[in-house]
């Protein structure tokens, strides 16, 4: 079993490595910003609450994700393994999936950490907001306030997995094909 937390600033590359990973491992994908779209599309209440965050750029609660991820979990057991995409994204979160994973027997095998500069960042999500639909990458401000939350609340969470010996940098940039072998390379690791 492999449970893969897949992490880095937004445009990093998570969604698409994702997908060559599941592809390849056959473990269930978790993007806790898919499920959250998914609220918003649906009208929610726990979608137009997402929202409100969303547009500006900012977290949504720990409370509200914790609980998402509590039912993935609990609605994949016999699974080969979860990849954690976009999650945690606060230290409070990284200790919660713990706790959940452990009442299953589970744990964190790997954090793995796509390394991507800003203004590479930058460019790479007004390029998805094209395509995206996706209101939160068009606006310049929303994309930099996004990478100035990821610095301020996100980065302590790799920390957290140095303080466990699960994290492992990854270069961003380069080919898809490049970054998905160094992250395969890792994953065969905890095989
Ligand atoms: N978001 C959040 N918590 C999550 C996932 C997403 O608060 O666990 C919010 C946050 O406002 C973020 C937006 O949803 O900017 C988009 O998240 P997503 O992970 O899709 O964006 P990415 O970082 O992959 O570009
Ligand atoms: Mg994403």
């Amino acid at each position: 079993m492999i449970n893969l937390v897949l992490f880095g600033p937004p445009g990093a590359g998570k969604g698409t490595q994702s997908d060559l990973i599941v592809e390849k491992y056959g473990l269930i994908h978790i993007s806790t910003g898919d499920l959250l779209r998914a609220e918003m599309k649906a009208q929610t209440d726990l979608g137009k609450v997402a929202a409100a965050k969303i547009e500006k750029g900012e977290l949504v609660s720990d409370d509200i994700v914790i609980g998402m991820i509590k039912n993935k979990l609990a609605a994949n057991t016999g699974a080969k393994g979860f990849i954690f995409d976009g999650f945690p994204r606060t230290t409070a979160q990284a200790e919660a999936l713990d706790v959940l994973l452990k009442e299953l027997n589970m744990s964190v095998s790997v954090m793995l950490s796509l390394e991507v500069e800003t203004p590479e960042l930058l460019k790479r999500l007004l390029e998805r907001g094209k395509v995206s639909g996706r209101a939160d990458d068009q606006n310049e401000d929303v994309i930099m306030n996004r990478i100035s939350v990821y610095n301020a609340s996100t980065l302590p969470v790799k920390e957290y997995y140095k303080a466990q010996g699960k994290q492992q940098e990854i270069k961003g940039v380069g080919s898809i094909q490049e970054i998905f072998q160094a992250i395969s390379t890792e994953c065969d690791k905890s095989l």
